[in-house]
């Protein structure tokens, strides 16, 4: 019988489902927040046409309210579009070469003092951070105010007009002074420039740089994945390093970006303090978008909007009469998901004290549960269609007698006539009382 009560079990955790049309709707919101959070439209789309395929194919799990489910779901695709794990950051060669490029005010230079700093304190490398800025003499001065920071040597060459040159130069130091991981900075303009590319691409020739990153404000939205896009095309990025993360922004780039290029994010960074570097987790990310309230109170909404649905329609019937056996099923599995028997019956006014010695345990329900499985589809719509025969037949699969089976259906039929006279009252108590 346990082994029957399980299948039944089963079955009946599977009607615990989200209906259609609310996941619809549901989908339909995230749809939208995602395209607020400036994700591209096709993305977007695809996205939730993933979420509504699961969702719709998911069972819920008594322990799990549909709406937990749903968020679950989509947190889960959400940490898929953005690459799944984390992504490795190879500093196994010797030396590792790092070329950092990216649009004017993106934070390269910054980053590169973030990373260096990183290697350092958490990795026990010894950087050299490399001066590849030389249009503005401002930014030599600044690589090295961060270098003297976090105590990093800089390498610069004041008079050098040739980026090139001076990252050959600055590879030769490197070997000279045994520093085993090299930072190239390098120019950037305001927008995507052939000059720009061409001389970071030069420098990707001469260099051989095992990682190449492209740092980009997070904060650009939609631009930030064109301009990923361009960068990509010419320079073939291993990996991508999303700035100013501390601002307002919601996401939408980190979501786009790794789809678009197909690169990984390796680094987020924010603030402008040199320690807060961190290593890009798709998981944690995700939750950030999800923390941001939008997508799991659409979901919890269109969770009450649904319960509410439900309460109104078994509402409706139970007036006409129509309670079935279905819907009693699924006011058990309510209060069992609301917990212990007892105390639930405890909560209604009066009943508390009635019942403070009587003994009632969960099992009650098991064999309620169990003939209620052995109907079919049709006799738990119908219960009126449940004659002589069809009771003997349901008795023998609960595994109980024919009187027990007739005992139950008594007792149901009372319950609706009960049931039809106070109709106002809350739902999910109405099962409990029936099933005393
Ligand atoms: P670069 O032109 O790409 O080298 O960009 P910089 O590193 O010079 O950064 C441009 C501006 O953005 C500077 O004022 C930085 O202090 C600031 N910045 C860089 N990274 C971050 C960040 O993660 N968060 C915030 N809030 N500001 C940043
Ligand atoms: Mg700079």
């Amino acid at each position: 019988l346990s082994e029957r009560l399980e299948g039944a079990f089963k079955n009946l955790k599977g009607e615990a489902r989200i209906s259609e049309l609310n996941i619809a709707n549901t989908v339909k919101d995230i749809r939208r927040a995602l395209l607020d959070a400036d994700v591209n439209y096709k993305i977007a789309k695809e996205f939730t046409d993933r979420v509504k395929e699961k969702a719709t194919g998911e069972k819920v799990i008594n322990a799990i309210s549909p709406g937990q489910l749903m968020v679950k779901i989509v947190q889960d695709e959400l940490t898929e579009l953005m690459g799944g794990v984390e992504a490795q950051f190879d500093i196994s060669a010797k030396p590792t070469i790092i070329l950092v490029a990216g649009l004017q005010g993106s934070g390269k230079t910054t980053f590169c003092g973030k990373l260096a700093n990183y290697l350092k304190t958490k990795k026990g490398k010894s950087p050299l951070l490399v001066a590849g800025d030389i249009y503005r003499p401002a930014a030599i001065d600044q690589l090295q105010v961060l270098g003297e920071q976090i105590g990093v040597e800089v390498f610069s060459e004041r008079e050098n007009k040739n980026a090139v040159s001076i990252a050959e130069n600055a590879l030769k130091y490197a070997k000279e002074k045994a520093k085993n991981v090299i930072i190239i900075d390098t120019a950037g303009r305001l927008a995507v420039d052939e000059m720009m590319m061409e001389e970071v691409a030069n420098i990707k020739q001469a260099a051989k740089p095992n990682e190449i990153l492209f740092v980009v404000d997070s904060m650009t939205g939609q631009d930030a994945v064109n301009t990923a896009k361009a960068f990509n095309d010419r320079l073939d990025f291993t990996g991508v390093v999303l700035t100013k993360l501390d601002g307002d922004t919601r996401g939408g780039a980190a979501l786009t970006i790794k789809y678009t290029v197909q690169k990984p994010i390796k680094f987020v960074s924010s603030g402008e303090k040199l320690d807060t570097l961190d290593v890009f987790y798709p998981g944690r990310m995700a939750q950030r978008i999800l923390g941001m309230g939008d997508i799991t109170s659409l979901v919890e909404k269109a969770q009450e909007q649904y319960d509410e649905e439900k309460a109104k329609r078994l509402e409706k019937k139970i007036r006409k009469n129509q309670f079935d056996f279905q819907d009693f099923m699924e006011q058990l599995q309510q209060i069992k998901k609301m917990g212990n028997l007892k105390d639930i019956m405890g909560m209604i006014p009066g009943v508390g004290k009635a019942i403070k010695d009587v003994d009632i345990s969960d099992d009650a329900f098991k064999g309620v549960e169990a003939i209620i499985s052995s109907m079919t589809p049709f006799e738990r719509a119908n219960p009126d269609s449940i004659d002589a025969s069809r009771r003997n037949r349901i008795a023998k699969g609960a595994g109980k007698q024919l009187h027990e089976v007739n005992a139950f259906m008594k007792q149901f039929e009372q319950m609706r006539q009960m049931m039809k006279g106070m109709s106002k009252m809350p739902m999910g108590m109405m099962g409990g009382m029936g099933a005393m």
